[in-house]
């Protein structure tokens, strides 16, 4: 049993039963044991891989992409150019590398990193050692506002229900015979979940993510009042329905209860649910394939295939093929109303 079990189950035995929202709280950032706090999760060696820490093509042409939009809003200045859970700090670098000569753009930037892990900060301070770090989107100063978010939004807390009868049963962890077990809530109604999922049949599996949402309306708070745009990208769906929590360990699928603490733990996002809770534009919803094609990926590849030919084409394929990371990972970009139409995406 992992040191994060014994105090989870202690906590159960104490107060009943948890919901799947705790449950991925204390196993991703308990403040001792939870997995992000306790390690640097990415790369071969690590739990899971991520664009960015396959190809540097990934966080440059967001970098062109975040200066593009700069550019089309009348490049304001100063902004904050911003990033949720930046991992190792590997997209900001290569984004602030593409970018170097775009005139002005860096004279504008601050770089502010959301990130609550500090080994993880430890790794973007090697990074990105001009940046500043906050907790939450809050302590970002109020200036426009250009945001990134890569397989941040998957890691948040989330909590799941099933459909019975009128009403909804909240999945529970409690404990049987000494070890964590699912089971479910009482039925109740639920008028928010009966408005985001109607006509639900009988034991439909439905996720939510409060934490997720409410990031979602702060950044749009800021885009309404000061301009800017935020790209979000993860693997979802822009509305589905279903069981998706999922555990990750040493590149393999793993039972989520198995260890807690040292798995990753994440949920496919629900991207309807994010834009509307930002109360922004949201430009219809692309595939990752689709996004890197339309800004200009196979252009980059055949410039640094001159360098490394396989290594380039395996990471293209990668990021952009319907069997990889193409189809499953989506591109939401959102912007205030009157915003140009951010470059890759369409009215
Ligand atoms: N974007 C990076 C890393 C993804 S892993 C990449 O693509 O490689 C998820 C990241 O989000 C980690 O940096 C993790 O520490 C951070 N994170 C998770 N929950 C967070 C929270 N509630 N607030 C801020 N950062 C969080």
């Amino acid at each position: 049993m992992t040191a994060l079990e014994a105090i989870i189950q202690r906590r159960i035995a104490q107060t009943g039963p948890i919901n799947v929202a705790e449950y991925m709280e204390l196993c991703l950032s308990h403040p001792k044991h939870g997995y992000y706090i306790t390690r640097d999760p990415l790369g071969a060696d690590g739990d899971f891989i991520t664009a960015p820490e396959i190809s540097q093509m990934f966080g440059e042409l967001i970098g062109l992409w975040i200066a593009h939009v700069w550019l089309d809003q009348g490049s304001p200045s100063p902004f904050i150019f911003a990033e949720l859970g930046p991992g190792r700090g590997t997209l900001m670098a290569d984004a602030l590398r593409a970018t170097r000569n775009v005139a002005g753009f860096h004279q504008a930037m601050q770089v502010w990193l959301v990130e609550t892990s500090p080994t993880l900060r430890a790794k973007q301070a090697e990074n990105v050692p001009k940046a500043n770090w906050a907790s939450t989107i809050e302590e970002i100063p109020d200036l426009p506002l250009l945001l990134v978010a890569n397989e941040f939004f998957d890691a948040l807390p989330i909590r799941q229900f099933g459909r019975d009868g009128n009403g909804w049963r909240e999945r529970m962890l409690g404990l049987t015979d000494g070890a964590l077990q699912w089971g479910l809530a009482l039925n109740l109604p639920n008028y928010a979940l009966d408005t985001q999922f109607p006509n639900s049949p009988k034991d439909t599996i439905v996720e939510t993510c409060p934490i997720g949402q409410a990031i979602a309306a702060q950044i749009g708070v800021r885009i309404r009042q000061h301009g800017g745009a935020a790209l979000i990208i993860d693997y979802g769906e822009w509305q589905g329905t279903g069981d998706t929590l999922q555990a990750l360990r040493q590149h393999l699928k793993t039972d989520p209860l198995s260890v807690p603490g040292n798995a990753d733990l994440t949920a496919h996002v629900n991207f309807s649910a994010l834009a509307k809770a930002s109360n922004l534009k949201a430009w219809p919803l692309l595939t990752q394939s689709h996004f890197l094609e339309n800004i200009g990926v196979s252009q980059r590849a055949e410039i640094l295939r001159r360098k490394d030919a396989d290594g380039v084409n395996a990471a293209h394929h990668r990021l952009t093929h319907a069997a990889e990371m193409g189809t499953l990972f989506k591109v939401l970009c959102l912007t205030s109303a009157k915003a140009p139409v951010p470059p890759g995406f369409a009215q």
